[in-house]
């Protein structure tokens, strides 16, 4: 048990659902719903994001978030389909991926923190929300 106490000495990482992982990107990308919606191709994509936001709700299909904001839905997929054990390495913040290609907002590409393993390096200059 020792070492377990050592695991559990910070709080544990808390599990990203994928209901989580849509709402944190839309956040990230600075987004409503209604907007995102209409990036997507109209207001029938709203009542799609609100399914697709709403905790316990998995699904097999969703629209291609990924056409407009920094979004993998292999990412979606895993969270979906996977135990928490299997689930990809996430900003807990934003819900960045380190396949998904994102600018930090100061000339470079997103990164993990190098202070805060837990976050992205654009979440640590905490121009995300
Ligand atoms: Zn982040």
């Amino acid at each position: 048990m020792h070492h377990a106490d050592l695991r559990h000495a910070t709080a544990p990482t808390p599990v990203i659902q994928p209901w989580d992982y849509v709402v944190m990107r839309r956040n990230a990308a600075g987004l409503s719903i209604d907007h995102l919606a209409a990036a997507l191709g109209g207001k029938l994509f709203a009542r799609h994001l609100r399914a697709i936001e709403t905790p316990g709700l998995r699904f097999q299909q969703i629209a291609r978030l990924d056409q407009v904001i920094p979004f993998s839905a292999t990412v979606y997929r895993q969270l979906a389909d996977l135990p928490p054990h299997q689930h990809p390495r996430l900003c807990q913040r934003c819900g960045w991926d380190a396949h998904t290609d994102q600018p930090d907002g100061h000339g470079g590409l997103i990164t993990w923190s190098r202070t805060d393993d837990a976050i992205c390096t654009r979440c640590e200059q905490g121009t995300a929300q």
